[in-house]
């Protein structure tokens, strides 16, 4: 019999006239987390979009893809049947046999799209309840908490069973919102930041700085990894690879030790921003989160504020770092960003940072370095990797 995944989307039906364009982007970011040898097709009617590979036997792994996708809400095996009453309650015996004999409780729901069927939604629902409450004498019929819920479908040109849905990975579509630039560090909170900001449908390029030789090849194998699993969620990652020793190593010989990590920021947010300009950017995401750190309290963040004239994000800005853990774990960047290598910020950190810089006194540190040359030297040197 005939299965394919029957894949919902929730938030973008809201979206009016902007629908079309949000409901062709999933469709395209669909096709883009297909395996690469995927035969079958793709297509997309009535608020649902149809994926049906020509082997049966992928979809449990399609689907286990798709759930990285933004902008599904759920997604489910459904099985392809035609439009009539008997064909649906046979078929829907047989396909569901090893779901409905292992339980104890079941109802049917039916959703009736072609309105021409000659059957009203509960009239299906009592048609094919009946026939597997026969059908299976291990079942009763509960509506308010039953086991299963067997879905029939009438659409178009076929009827679709199905029960259970896997649970989507929400949000928007990646690519419908615009295009930020993460600061991607080895930490816990960069990657979960950009993925917070993914799943509002924003396409992401990062920015990682780079202190060789001080921070080594391992450190920048393990953004890498990073960068990879965050390109499960926002597909088509560009790093851009900054080198940033020169500029460290300026401030750290021209500045006061308790300015070092503020003006070190300051530096990053330019550069980060001149990457985002040169990219269309139009923001930059740091992992920042209140007072977890010297550098962010909210003087802190405030200094690092005005060097930048684009937005900066900061989604975790109000998580706890065990909230922050929580949705790393989940994501699958957890196990890497605890890996030990030395990341460029502890290395040239001060024993006493300054916790509530003022932006005079940084800004007049500032008069001792040549800031446009060590942008430049570094933007110039930027290597960029697509994972
Ligand atoms: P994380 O766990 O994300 O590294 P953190 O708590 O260690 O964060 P900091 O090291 O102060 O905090 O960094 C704050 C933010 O600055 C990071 O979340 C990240 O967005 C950015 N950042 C820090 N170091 C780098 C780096 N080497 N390259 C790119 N961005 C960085
Ligand atoms: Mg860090």
């Amino acid at each position: 019999m005939k299965q394919l995944i029957l894949i919902k989307y929730g938030e973008i039906i809201l979206k009016g006239l902007n629908r079309p364009f949000f409901e062709e982007a999933l469709v395209k970011n669909i096709k883009a987390a297909l395996p690469k040898d995927f035969k079958g097709t793709v297509h997309r009617a009535q608020a649902t979009i149809y994926v049906e590979p020509e082997d049966p036997t992928t979809i449990d792994a399609i689907i286990h893809r798709l759930t990285k996708v933004f902008g599904i809400t759920s997604l489910t095996r459904a099985f392809v049947l035609p439009k009539d009453i008997p064909a649906i309650q046979k078929g829907a015996a047989e396909v569901l046999a090893p779901v409905l004999r292992n339980i104890k409780s079941f109802k049917v729901e039916a959703k009736r799209a072609d309105k021409k069927f000659p059957f009203t939604s509960p009239e299906i629902c009592r048609e094919v309840g009946g026939y597997l409450h026969d059908a299976f004498p291990n079942l009763t019929v509960d509506v308010n908490s039953p086991e299963e819920i067997v879905m029939v479908e009438v659409r178009e040109r076929y009827a679709y069973v199905y029960c259970g849905r896997v649970k989507g990975a929400g949000g928007m579509p990646v690519g419908s919102n615009s295009k930020a630039t993460l600061l991607l560090s080895g930490g816990i909170d960069s990657p979960v930041a950009g993925y917070m900001t993914a799943k509002r449908g924003v396409k992401l390029n990062a920015v990682h700085f780079f202190s060789y030789p001080y921070t080594g090849e391992r450190a920048k194998d393990k953004v890498m990894s990073l960068a990879k699993i965050l390109a499960e969620y926002a597909p088509r990652l560009d790093v851009h690879v900054v080198p940033f020793t020169e500029a460290q190593l300026a401030i750290k010989k021209n500045c006061p030790a308790e300015q070092l990590t503020i003006i070190m920021r300051r530096l990053m947010m330019r550069i980060a921003e001149n990457i985002a300009v040169k990219t269309g950017a139009k923001a930059l995401i740091t992992g920042e989160s209140i007072g977890q750190v010297a550098s962010q309290t909210v003087e802190a963040l405030a200094v690092t504020d005005a060097v930048t004239t684009i937005p900066v994000f900061r989604p975790v800005i109000g998580m706890d770092k065990e909230e922050i853990v929580t949705i790393a774990r989940k994501i699958g960047t957890f196990e890497t960003s605890i890996l030990p290598y030395e990341d460029c910020c502890t290395i040239f950190t001060p024993k006493h940072p300054n916790t509530k810089p003022k932006l005079d006194r940084i800004q007049a540190s500032e008069t001792r370095l040549d800031i446009e040359r060590l942008v430049s030297v570094a933007v110039d040197g930027t290597e960029i990797i697509t994972v």
